[in-house]
């Protein structure tokens, strides 16, 4: 979800260009399309004003590390306001009750049954002892569906008696006790809108058994819509959090952030797919990073910001600038970059650089530690013109190196090659240009 938002921001992220601190200029340019983007992303408008306030205020004046853009800092900024509208920390469900109720509920369609089963084995996973329980009085469809569902993730079906949606759910709740089950979640009936009978049956349900837990499921491709029915669930049960569901699917699912922020209900959850698998515990940080797509660009930053050797850095755009940069210099990027988590990591971090998964998980940082093992081998002289090593000097750094000549002398064509198209780049693009260049050492 959220891919348009993610490119609009990659955009703003590359546009501010070089100064050590965020402007009001820079700022001004930048909120402003930041909101639009977010707007346009569905993010309700009360949502969007406290971001953009948020971000003005932490980000004026703040430093840009001289390897960062401004555009990025700020990108880095709103990430963490996300995170805080999001709910800040992570949190875990309240199991201490034995048996402790979960009360899901929610729109019919919403993925509530689904929910249930995925809920359920994660909650195994854990070690608890983990019984289903439909209250559907009115449709025994869904309550057979959850009972298919409860045999695939292999927990119990409680099939609780009574007349009622709540009787049901007292009778359920006692069952699950005498069996000494941990935890029983209780699937709610659901029904395409919101109504009066659906939401005092929850009520009704909800009082009867005393839920620790009272979940409501969420599509996040409601839309706006899905605001309103957050409130109203919540004014009803006094909703304890919220699980988003279908955050896979490719739309604009900014309504959940204004769930977040209007109910001030957490979300817990999030489902990621129709596998009984795909489910996560929500993560505010990592949500953030995902509904902005700039993960790469907030790693980038905090990385940087965590102390990156800047001088070090600097020096060598300066003298890729220049056309100085020697094996030498490439050899310390390089050590560099395995600090900071070695090739794949970076690449995946580097704005603009979208490989697949599959390419980055080829990618080895072996050859980049023979590569620096010949660099760290020659003399300082011969790491500036590699051309004075002869035949004897380079099966002397080959053998010093644990490596071959043949390997050697490959390695300083590649480097050659990479030094002629970097003397025609200049400054930031230079620095990206590296990284790619670096890409074809370690793949
Ligand atoms: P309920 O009526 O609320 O109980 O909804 P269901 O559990 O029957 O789910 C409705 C549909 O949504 C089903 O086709 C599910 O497979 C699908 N679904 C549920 N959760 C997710 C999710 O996280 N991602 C995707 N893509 N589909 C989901």
């Amino acid at each position: 979800m959220f891919n348009s938002l993610s490119e609009k921001l990659g955009n703003i992220a590359n546009k501010l260009r070089g100064s050590a601190r965020v402007s009001e200029a820079d700022l001004d340019a930048t909120l402003r399309e930041m909101r639009m983007a977010l707007l346009e992303a569905d993010v309700a408008l009360p949502v969007v004003r406290h971001l953009m306030s948020e971000v003005r205020e932490r980000a004026l004046g703040a430093e840009v590390a001289k390897s960062l853009q401004p555009g990025q800092v700020i990108i880095k900024i709103l990430n963490d306001a996300l995170a805080d509208l999001l709910g800040g920390q992570r949190r875990d469900l309240n199991l201490s009750k034995i048996p402790s109720v979960i009360l899901l509920c929610g729109l019919q369609g919403a993925g509530k049954t689904t929910t249930a089963g995925k809920l359920a084995r994660l909650l195994i996973g854990q070690g608890k002892k983990v019984a289903l329980t439909s209250v559907d009085a009115t449709r025994p469809a869904a309550r057979e569906q959850l009972q298919v569902l409860a045999g695939q993730v292999d927990v119990p079906y409680i099939a609780g008696d009574g007349a009622s949606a709540a009787a049901m759910a007292k009778s359920a709740v006692k069952q699950a006790g005498r069996d000494g089950h941990h935890v029983l979640i209780l699937d709610t009936a659901g029904r395409q809108v919101v109504d009066d009978e659906l939401m005092a049956e929850i009520r009704e349900v909800a009082g009867a058994v005393g839920a620790t837990e009272r979940l409501l499921v969420l599509d996040a491709m409601t839309g706006q819509t899905a605001l309103q029915i957050a409130e109203q669930f919540h004014s009803a049960v006094n909703m304890s959090g919220c699980i988003l569901t279908k955050t896979d699917a490719d739309v604009r699912g900014g309504a959940a952030l204004s769930v977040a922020h209007s109910t001030g209900v957490p979300v817990r959850y999030v489902g990621t797919g129709e596998k009984i698998d795909a489910f996560e515990l929500f993560d505010p940080q990592r949500m953030a990073g995902r509904i902005l797509g700039q993960g790469d660009v907030v790693g980038l930053v905090e990385k940087i910001q965590a102390g990156v050797d800047e001088e070090q850095a600097q020096k060598a755009a300066d003298r890729l600038k220049k056309g100085q940069f020697d094996l030498g210099d490439f050899a310390e990027q390089l050590g560099q970059m395995q600090n900071m988590g070695g090739m794949a990591s970076m690449l995946k971090m580097m704005p603009g650089m979208k490989l697949p998964q599959d390419a980055l998980d080829q990618i080895d940082d072996k050859p980049i530690k023979r590569m620096q093992a010949m660099v760290y081998s020659m003399t300082p002289k011969e790491r500036k013109y590699p051309k004075l090593m002869n035949g004897s000097r380079k099966r002397r750094v080959a053998m010093g190196s644990g490596t071959s000549v043949p390997e050697l002398n490959r390695m300083l064509k590649q480097f050659a090659q990479m030094q002629r198209m970097m003397k025609k780049m200049k400054g930031g693009k230079g620095r990206r240009m590296l990284a790619q260049m670096m890409g074809k050492f370690g793949g």
